[in-house]
């Protein structure tokens, strides 16, 4: 039984000043809208209705809470790059994403979802250049790896992993389907053991 089961929505804030206390430990998710971060969040979580999926764009713009108990969050971080969006609304978003990143102390992890036909754009190599700044671990899901057959899915799992190394960024990987259920229980363990660590 999986302790992230009992996630229920807590709040939603629209910036890093109204999130709920930066006590306990936090695991975030982020990724390009479409990743699949919602279907991605509720298959962790075995909840149908936790993330709403395909969501329109200007409900993607909070930093949504969701409580496991009082030590313990997960947290969706708004979509990035969704491209209907104007420039001033992705300019609030992007600071307020790097704000959270940097300045909240109950982060322990950030969970990195690429749906594995368009890894590593622009917007992904900036949120890894903000986690090895700041030393934040990173565990990356390849999402919809259902869309491939099982040898190029690895193959792209590889692909990307040298390129990682090749940056210099040190994070996990794995491929991830939510509709197949695939690396759900890799996915909970990397999350539960961040969600498990000492609180400072
Ligand atoms: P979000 O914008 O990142 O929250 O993405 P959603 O979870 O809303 O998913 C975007 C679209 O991709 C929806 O149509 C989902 O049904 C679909 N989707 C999400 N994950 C998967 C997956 O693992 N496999 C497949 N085939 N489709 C997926």
């Amino acid at each position: 039984m999986t302790i992230l089961r009992q996630a229920k929505f807590l709040t939603s804030a629209p910036d890093l000043k109204r999130c709920p206390a930066d006590s306990g430990n936090e695991v975030a998710f982020a990724g390009r809208s479409n990743a699949g971060k919602s279907s991605a969040l509720n298959a962790i979580t075995d909840n149908k209705s936790l993330a709403r999926t395909s969501k329109t764009p200007g409900r993607t713009q909070l930093i949504n809470f969701f409580e496991i108990d009082e030590h313990r969050r997960l947290v969706d971080l708004p979509g990035y790059g969704y491209a209907k969006v104007n420039e001033s609304i992705k300019k609030h978003w992007q600071d307020a994403l790097a704000r959270y990143l940097e300045k909240r102390q109950a982060l322990r992890g950030l969970v990195l979802l690429m749906d594995i036909r368009h890894p590593l754009k622009d917007y992904d190599q900036q949120m890894l250049d903000w986690c090895k700044h700041t030393k934040l671990p990173v565990h990356i899901l390849l999402t919809k790896a259902d869309k491939l057959k099982f040898g190029a899915a690895k193959g792209i799992l590889l692909g990307v992993q040298r390129d990682l190394q090749k940056a210099g960024y040190d994070a996990s990987i794995q491929l991830f389907s939510s509709p197949k259920r695939m690396g759900i229980d890799d996915a909970r363990q990397h999350i539960e053991s961040w969600l498990n660590s000492e609180i400072e």
